[in-house]
C-alpha cells in the first residue's frame, strides 16, 4: 500500500495515533520559523505603511490604523509564542491573524480598487500564509479561500469595477491554486518524512532489543559454557583421579594376590613344622629310654600342638576377618581382672621364665572402680599378641605393660628391652600376610599374623596401635580403644 493511501485525501491527516505524534513533531519543528515569520511579517506591515503615505494620502489615517492594529496583532502572536500552552492554540492564533492581516488589506484594496499595490499586498498575504507562517495545509487553504471569498462580496457589496475585481479574483485564484499545490506536495513530502522517521526509530529501537537480547544471550550462553566447562575440568580431574584410584587398587590386588600366594606357600611351611614335630616325637615315643625322656617328648608334642593351635586360631581369626563375618560383642567388665589374667598367664611363660626377664604391669584404674565397657574377649586377644611378641623378641632386660585412660579411650602400652624393629618395617608389620625377614624371626615361632589381626580388630572397634622402637634398644607398642565406659549400647 502507498503511503499517501493512508492519509486522508483533503485534510492529509494520519487516520491514528500518528496524527498526535505528527501535530508535536511539526510544532517542534516549527516554532521558530513561525516567531521570526511573525517579526519579518510584523515589519513588512507597518513598513508597507511608507507606500501608503505616498500613494494613498487621502485614506492615511484609516490605513496607518489598520496597519497598527495588524502589527500589533501580529506582535502579539510573536509574544504569545513564548508562552506554556502555545502548542494548543498556535494553528488558531496564525489562522485567526492570518485573516485579520488578509482583511486589512482587503478593505485598503476596496478602498483603493485600481491600485496595484494593494492586490499584490494581498498575494504577498497569500504567500506569508502558505510558505512562511506554517499553517498546515487544510487550515491555510480554507484561510486562502475565505479570504477570496471576503475580497469578491466586500467588491460586489462596494460597487468595484467589475474588471478590476474580475481580474484581481482571477490573480489571487491562481495564487492560492499554485500555493495550494506547493502546500499539499510540500506537507505530504512533510509527513513521509515522518512516516518514515518513525520507522526507523521502531526498527532502531527493535534493534536495540534484539541486540539487547542478543547481548543477554550471548551473555547467558557463556555462563553456561563456562559452567560446562568446569563441570569438564572437573569430571576430567574426576576421572584422572578415579584412574589413579584403579591403578592403586589393582596394585594393590596384584601385591595382595602375590603375598596371598606368598602367605600361602609361607602357611603350608609352617603348618608342617610343627606337624614334623608332633610326628617325629609321637613315633619316637615308643622308643623312650627312661620315663623323664618320654615326658620330654609328650611336652615337645604338646608344644607343637599348642603352636600348631595358636596358628590354626589365627588362619581362622585372619579367614574371618578376610570374610567380613568377624562380630564385636561388648559387655561390661572389670579392667583389672584382665590385666591380671595377662599378668598371670605371662608372668610363668616359658621365654620370661627361661631368659630371666623382669616382667611387671601396673594399672591405671582402681580396683574398685575399673568396670568398662567392650569386647572382652577380642581385647584380650589383642592383649595377649602384643605382650606376647615382646616375650618373644625379648631375649633380656624387662617387659613392662600398663594402661591410662584418656578421653574416655583405653591407652595400653607394652614396653619391652628386647631386639627392637629397624624403621623400615615399623609400617609392615601390620600389614596382613606381610613377615618380616625370616632371620630376625628364626627360631621365635613366628608367623608374621598377629599384629595384623590385631590391628584388624582395633580398627573394627574404632581403635589403633603404633609403636616407637629403637633396633637393639627395645620397642614400645600402644593401642588405643576409644568408648570403653560408653554402657549404654
Ligand atoms: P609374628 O610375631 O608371628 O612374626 P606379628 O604380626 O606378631 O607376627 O609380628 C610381626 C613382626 O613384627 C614380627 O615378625 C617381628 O619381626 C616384629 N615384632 C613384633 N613385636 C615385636 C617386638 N616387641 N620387638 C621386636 N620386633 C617385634
Amino acid at each position: 500500500m502507498e503511503f499517501t493511501d493512508k492519509l486522508n485525501r483533503i485534510t492529509l491527516s494520519f487516520p491514528d495515533e500518528r496524527e498526535i505524534q505528527y501535530r508535536e513533531h511539526y510544532f517542534i519543528q516549527s516554532y521558530n520559523t513561525t516567531r521570526v515569520a511573525y517579526l519579518i511579517l510584523a515589519v513588512l506591515y507597518a513598513f508597507f505603511g511608507y507606500l501608503d503615505s505616498v500613494v494613498a494620502k487621502d485614506f492615511f489615517e484609516i490605513f496607518i490604523t489598520i496597519r497598527i492594529v495588524v502589527v500589533v496583532i501580529l506582535l502579539s502572536v510573536f509574544l504569545l509564542s513564548y508562552s506554556k500552552n502555545f502548542r494548543n492554540y498556535w494553528q488558531s492564533l496564525i489562522f485567526i491573524s492570518f485573516f485579520i492581516g488578509a482583511v486589512g488589506i482587503i478593505i485598503m484594496l476596496i478602498m483603493m480598487p485600481d491600485n496595484v499595490m494593494y492586490s499584490s499586498g494581498l498575494i504577498l498575504v497569500f504567500l506569508a500564509g502558505f510558505v512562511l507562517i506554517k499553517l498546515r495545509f487544510f487550515a491555510v487553504s480554507i484561510a486562502s479561500w475565505v479570504v477570496i471569498i471576503i475580497y469578491i462580496v466586500a467588491a460586489l457589496a462596494w460597487k468595484i469595477e467589475i474588471n478590476i475585481a474580475l481580474s484581481n479574483s482571477f490573480f489571487f485564484i491562481g495564487a492560492n491554486l499554485i500555493g495550494m499545490l506547493a502546500a499539499y506536495r510540500t506537507e505530504i513530502y512533510n509527513r513521509q518524512n515522518f512516516n518514515l522517521y518513525q520507522q526507523i526509530a521502531k526498527k532502531n529501537e527493535q534493534i536495540e532489543q534484539a541486540n539487547k537480547n542478543l547481548e543477554g544471550k550471548v551473555e547467558e550462553r557463556t555462563r553456561l559454557l563456562n559452567f560446562r566447562n568446569k563441570e569438564l575440568r572437573d569430571e576430567v580431574k574426576r576421572r584422572a583421579e578415579v584412574e589413579k584410584e584403579l591403578i592403586a587398587a589393582k596394585e594393590k590386588a596384584e601385591q595382595s594376590d602375590k603375598l596371598k600366594s606368598a602367605f600361602l606357600a609361607n602357611m603350608s611351611h609352617e603348618i608342617r613344622t610343627p606337624m614334623n614335630g608332633i610326628l617325629g616325637f609321637a613315633s619316637i615315643l615308643r622308643e623312650a629310654e627312661n620315663e623323664e625322656e618320654f615326658n620330654e617328648f609328650i611336652d615337645a608334642i604338646i608344644n607343637s600342638g599348642e603352636h600348631l593351635l595358636n596358628l590354626i586360631n589365627d588362619i581362622i581369626d585372619l579367614s574371618k576377618i578376610e570374610a567380613g563375618i568377624l562380630q564385636i560383642e561388648k559387655s561390661k567388665f572389670e579392667l583389672n581382672r584382665l590385666t591380671k589374667e595377662i599378668y598371670e598367664m605371662f608372668s610363668i611363660d616359658s621365654n620370661v621364665v627361661s631368659k630371666k626377664i623382669e616382667f611387671s604391669y601396673t594399672d591405671g584404674l582402681p580396683n574398685d572402680d575399673c568396670m568398662i565397657y567392650t569386647d572382652r574377649m577380642r581385647l584380650k586377644q589383642i592383649m595377649i599378641n602384643v605382650v606376647n611378641n615382646a616375650c618373644k623378641y625379648t631375649d633380656h632386660g624387662s617387659i613392662e605393660f600398663y594402661y591410662a585412660i584418656k578421653n574416655g579411650s583405653l591407652e595400653f602400652t607394652v614396653k619391652d628391652t628386647g631386639i627392637g624393629i629397624h624403621d623400615d618395617l615399623k609400617e609392615s608389620i601390620f600389614n596382613r600376610f606381610m613377615q618380616v625377614s625370616l632371620s630376625r624371626t628364626a627360631g621365635r615361632n613366628s608367623t608374621g599374623l598377629g599384629l595384623a589381626i590385631t590391628k584388624t580388630y582395633l580398627n573394627l572397634m574404632g581403635g589403633n596401635i603404633s609403636v616407637k622402637s629403637q633396633l637393639g634398644v627395645g620397642s614400645e607398642f600402644t593401642f588405643e580403644l576409644p568408648d570403653i565406659f560408653n554402657f549404654e549400647n
